[in-house]
């Protein structure tokens, strides 16, 4: 029985592999396959009707093209090996976003995202990716087997698809040229795969450049920094900075689930209601944070160091302490700058190894009582980044039940539950350095917290999870903010705290707001410092809001293509 069983699926499995090797199959099979991109994206992009035709066919008439120029198809197909594993990177890309092109920061999140966060998303996404391997690598197997076997298309087949791939050609090239006479903003550049992912592969690799010339490119930066408040006075500034920490699901901030047990607690924290990161991409937001840099002049930010050299010229021992992997990003460039710094997976090569939050605390004691008139401390948290329930001690997990789950909709309660656990636990970390720095005798204390950016959850009918998507959302964008000053500080500087109180009420940009403001509570005095952009001054000035699109621009963040949930909640804000 399961002997005959397995000889029908050998049967069917080699039927199968006969109709495939046939080479005109495998003509029209890869030809198909490359175009799934295209037919996707001319549904989720925001093109007209002639962008959207134009984006099939134009490429279409390519491939076709080349796939006519030689009756070894298998060379043909290998020759568009590499449009072939891009259009299986697209098709992941497509399957978690919803939409749009591969991007600049896909591409340069793939050399600055760590090994560990890597396998933790792709062990997630295990069927998709089984899905593309075998859309994609089948065709190179099946093309290597014609090679050797030496199989080849048949003559009247080649010459009957030339002259309709050149047939094919006419048309596309006339429906390009009419999108470009009907609009001056069309580019191909941005509107046809893969063109535009190749030019956005293009980009990437110049920011990679500019990364790797940081070093030199800033060596001669100065602040020309000074403190403005009292060298007798100590002072103890610890700065966090959270990871994909979304502001609608902490308890302050109005969510229904009590995440926020400790903090609430707090009497005078400064909630800041309404602050929105101008990127949802770490390796942006993280620099924008630390430097005088905003999506407005980001390109400053190469030639430009951090606040941490900025705090150092004023006289601070400064420590620059993280719980994420190094990468190539500028952050680790920024921790270079630092007196003392640690990061917490170095402690382990364990791929495994899986610090927490919390460890911090132990490193801030110590610098701390190492008694330094004036420190600044940096934290650089891995706070609530996938794979959630990683991100606390299984002791700690309040919300259940919290596993097992994939990035599933069907598994949205335990992700939810797990993605609460992990802002709790959030919670009580920077309530304990709080507590830590409120029990410092004579020291005028403070904390700056703020989230890098959001996340998704499943939230609405685009139904997507995780964040650095090209178009980002209101769920990636809204970010929670903090500052905490101790009651020796609010005394000494009652203005500052009173400025902080007013704005945080008001419209907050924290790329372009964060590293004044902490200049500003700190008396950091440089020229680099503009009070228009600090909440802790009465100069704050609200502004325009806008956004670093993938290709480094600032735009309004309005123009973006969000969804109407998203203009609408933004516009709550
Ligand atoms: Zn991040």
């Amino acid at each position: 029985m399961i002997r005959n069983l397995l000889y029908k699926v050998l049967f069917l499995v080699r039927s199968w592999l006969d109709v495939l090797m046939r080479q005109e199959v495998l003509f029209y099979l890869f030809l198909a396959v490359l175009m799934i991109p295209n037919v996707i994206l001319s549904i989720t992009e925001p093109l007209t009707t002639l962008e959207r035709i134009s984006s099939i066919v134009f490429p279409l008439s390519c491939y076709y093209l080349i796939f006519t120029m030689t009756r070894r198809l298998g060379w043909s197909i290998w020759l568009l090996c590499p449009l072939s594993l891009l259009a299986g990177f697209q098709v992941v890309l497509l399957y978690i976003y919803g939409k749009s092109v591969v991007a600049t920061d896909m591409f340069l999140n793939m050399v600055t995202t760590d090994a560990k966060e890597s396998k933790e998303l792709l062990g997630s996404i295990l069927m998709i990716l089984s899905v593309v391997i075998i859309l994609y690598i089948t065709p190179l197997v099946l093309a290597t087997v014609s090679l050797v076997k030496k199989k080849k298309l048949k003559k009247g087949f080649l010459r009957q698809n030339r002259s309709i791939a050149f047939a094919v050609t006419l048309v596309g090239g006339a429906l390009l040229w009419m999108c470009y006479a009907a609009s001056d903003a069309y580019s191909i550049k941005t509107g046809v795969y893969p063109i535009n992912a190749f030019y956005n592969m293009f980009k990437a690799v110049s920011r990679h450049d500019m990364l790797q010339n940081y070093q030199e490119t800033s060596k001669d930066f100065e602040f020309n920094a000074s403190s403005s408040h009292s060298a007798q006075q100590r002072e103890i500034y610890v700065v966090v900075i959270g990871e994909t920490s979304r502001a609608c699901n902490w308890e302050l901030y109005g969510y229904e689930r009590p995440t926020n047990p400790m903090l609430k607690k707090v009497d005078d924290l400064i909630v800041f209601d309404s602050v929105l990161t101008e990127s949802n991409i770490t390796h942006k937001t993280v620099p924008m944070l630390l430097s005088a840099a905003s999506s407005v002049d980001y390109d400053n930010i190469y030639s430009q160091k951090s606040l941490i050299t900025a705090f150092k010229e004023a006289g601070f021992k400064t420590a620059f302490f993280s719980n994420q992997a190094h990468t190539q990003a500028l952050v680790d460039n920024f921790a270079l700058e630092a007196d003392k710094k640690e990061y917490l997976k170095d402690r382990s090569k364990d791929m495994n190894f899986n610090p927490l939050d919390t460890e911090f605390l132990t490193l801030a004691q110590g610098v701390i009582n190492e008694g330094a008139m004036k420190q600044l401390i940096v934290l650089h948290t891995y706070g609530s980044h996938y794979n959630y329930s990683a991100r606390y001690p299984k002791d700690m997990a309040y919300f259940t039940p919290d596993a097992p789950y994939t990035p599933q909709k069907e598994c949205l309660d335990k992700l939810r539950n797990a993605y609460d656990n992990s802002i709790r636990f959030t919670d009580k970390f920077l309530s304990d350095i709080i507590t830590m720095l409120n029990g410092i005798e004579d020291a005028h204390t403070s904390l700056l917290y703020v989230s890098d950016h959001g996340e998704e959850l499943f939230d609405d009918e685009r139904e997507v999870i995780f964040h650095s998507s090209t178009i980002p959302s209101y769920y990636q964008l809204h970010v929670p903010m903090l500052v905490w000053l101790s009651d020796e500080y609010r005394k000494a500087y009652p203005s500052k705290s009173l400025a902080l109180e007013a704005n945080s009420k008001l419209q907050v940009s924290s790329s372009a707001s964060f590293f004044h403001t902490i200049l500003n509570v700190a008396g950091i005095e440089t020229t680099y410092r503009n009070d228009s952009y600090s909440v802790a001054s009465k100069a704050y000035k609200v502004r325009p809001r806008c956004y670093l699109n993938d290709h480094y621009e600032s735009v309004p963040l309005l123009s973006l293509d969000m969804s109407d949930n998203d203009i609408t909640k933004l516009s709550e804000f």
